[in-house]
Parts: C-alpha cells; structure tokens; sequence
C-alpha cells in the first residue's frame, strides 16, 4: 500500500500525521516504511530518531560545452526552457543550478561540441526506527531541482505492507513528483480559509492525476464545518479529526510523537489508520493488526494474538523511543 501524505501548503501537520501514522503502524505488527520526501526540509527524523545504515549521492547530468567544438551558433540556448545554457558572443554559459537535465541541448548541438557530466545535487539515506523502516532524500543547499531526489527516495522504497510518503509542501512539481504511482493520497489540512483555499487546489491536482484520496482535518475546532462542507461537496471523504489540542502543539516543539506524549491522541490516528487502509484497499489491513489497533480504540476487546503466540503474550506495543533512552539495559532494543 503506497499512501502519500501531503498537503496544499506548508503547516498544516503534514509530518505529525505522517510519522505518527508509520510509527503506529509499525507498533501494531505492520511491516512499515516512512520516506520523507520533503527533501527541502526533511524533519520526520526529528521525531522518529532513526539509525542511518546507508547514505549514497543523487547526482543529475548536466551539460558540458568542448569549446574547440562550438561554433556559437546559439541553438542550445534557443532550446533550453529554463535559461540553463546561455551562447553570448563568444562564450556559452551554463547554470547547473537551474538545469532540469532534460539533455535537449546536447541532441540539438549540430556539432557535437556538448556532453553531459554529472552533478551531486542530494542525498537519500536509510535506517531504521525499531520496526519502522526509514527513508529520507536531502536536496542540497543552493539546489532549486528536488524532484530527481525524490524519485531516487521512491527508488530507494525498503519491501513493506505500508509505505507511506511524506510529500513537500504546495501544488507544484515537487508534490506531484510524490504524489505520482501511489495508491492513495491523504491530503492534510486545517479549517482556515488558507488551508481550506490550499486544499481546494490540493485535491484538483490529484483528482487530475486520477488517484483516490481523502482529507484528516488538523486543529479541528472552529472552522471544521466549512471543512466538512467543501470535502462533501468535491465528495471527498474525511477520514479523521485531529482536535486543536495544545500538548500536541508542545509535542511537536518538543521534537516528540503526538501519539507517545498526548494521552487519547493514540485512539485518534489508531481510528485514522484504519480508516485510511480500508479507503486504500476494501479488505483494509491483515486482521492481526486490525485486532490490535481495534483494542487501542476499544480497550475492553482482545487483541488476537498472533501464530506461535499465547493468549499471554499477545501483541503489545512496544516503545522504541522510550526502551533507547532507557538506554543498553533496555533488551532487545
Ligand atoms: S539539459 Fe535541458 S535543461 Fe539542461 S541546459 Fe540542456 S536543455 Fe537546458
Ligand atoms: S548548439 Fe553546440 S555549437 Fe551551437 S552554441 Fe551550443 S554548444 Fe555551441
């Protein structure tokens, strides 16, 4: 299941939900993975804490002109669309910064005189997080093109039940970049008329992608029935309210998961996760998670306990977090 959390600006809690949902998930018996591609500003890491095992470059190719060649017949800056090869006079100059590596201006160079080269422009790395498997793409400082880091994020996707995409922000190249080949897209949003005006532009590109998707409101307070109305009205499910809360707002601050600082914040994304999977995919997760998930939300029912397990060691949640600042005492951890 390749679920992409995003939103149609930045502050919604994009990245609240989307590592409190892997994190939660990957508690209850769930082969999960969180790939942040915010690659601008990746931070789930903040509150996941992983253990990076892996880190390779992303590099894209860029032009490289062979004076002796040239003949400064200025085609190569006729056809480049973003100003990244420029024939002046006697000079052709390159902006690595703005090319798109598209390699046009090496097809339409009469005289061979271009060829490509490649250029470090990011970084993915790979960890873990306890069961949760980690991703993270980081578009170096002074880069404007994230999307080749993205796509090598979604290339780097460990085997799991559940991926789920931290996207970037906004409605432009770099969201829809996430967005593209996934099997649902959970737009997160808050009830003010920014948010609601961004959600509006949100669910147009991913209607226009021909992607299902549905909307968790952030800071449901005021504002939440304008919310409900427009997401009735683009008959757009909400599959979730996360309430206006300030602990959450401090956990946040504090770098910590809603669901490990928040009492009953735990039963709100428990509720949102199976809400979700059963919008993704109708038979909705395996039914020892489902089992699980449900005594989060219904304490009084039994977990199932799973093959080779007894009624007395069933499936608890475990919390990495709390057994690694318990520190080499912790077992198993
Ligand atoms: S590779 Fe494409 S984007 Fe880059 S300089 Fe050439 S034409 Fe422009
Ligand atoms: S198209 Fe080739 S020959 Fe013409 S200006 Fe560009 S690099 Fe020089």
């Amino acid at each position: 299941m390749k679920i992409v959390v995003a939103s149609g600006k930045g502050g919604t809690g994009k990245t609240t939900v989307a590592t409190n949902l892997a994190w939660l998930a990957s508690q209850h018996g769930l082969a999960t993975a969180y790939l942040d591609c915010d690659t601008e500003a990746p931070n789930g890491h903040l509150f996941l804490r992983p253990v990076i095992e892996a880190r390779h470059e992303v590099a894209r190719m860029i032009p490289q002109v062979d004076a002796a060649l040239c003949t400064r017949c200025g085609q190569c800056g006729e056809l480049c669309q973003f100003s990244a090869i420029v024939c002046l006079g006697q000079k052709v100059l390159t902006f690595p910064e703005l090319c798109h590596g598209c390699g046009g201006c090496q097809l339409v160079c009469p005289t061979h005189a271009i060829t490509e080269t490649p250029r470090a422009i990011g970084v993915v790395e790979t960890g873990r997080c306890g069961a949760l498997q980690f991703v993270q793409g980081r578009l170096h400082v002074g880069e404007a093109a994230s999307p080749p880091v993205i796509q090598a994020v979604k290339q780097a996707a460990p085997r799991a039940e559940l991926l789920i995409y931290d996207a970037p922000p906004g409605t432009a190249c770099p969201m829809i970049e996430a967005v593209r080949g996934s099997d649902f897209v959970l737009l997160v949003t808050e009830p003010t008329p920014f948010g609601l005006h961004d959600l509006r532009l949100a669910m147009a590109v991913v209607k226009s992608m021909k992607i299902d998707c549905g909307v968790v409101v952030n800071r449901a307070l005021s504002g939440i029935r304008e919310a409900r109305q427009l997401c009735q009205q683009a008959r757009i499910p909400i599959l979730g309210e996360i309430p206006d809360v300030l602990a959450i707002a401090e956990a946040y601050s504090e770098g910590k998961l809603a669901i490990e600082a928040v009492p009953g914040i735990r039963r709100t994304f428990a509720k949102l996760l199976l809400e979700l999977t059963t919008a993704v995919r109708s038979e909705g997760l395996p039914e020892t998670v489902r089992r699980s998930l449900n005594h989060v939300i219904h304490p009084s029912t039994e977990p199932m306990a799973r093959p080779g397990q007894t009624a007395d060691d069933r499936p608890t949640p475990v919390c990495y977090l709390a057994l690694r600042a318990a520190g080499p005492k912790a077992k198993g951890v």
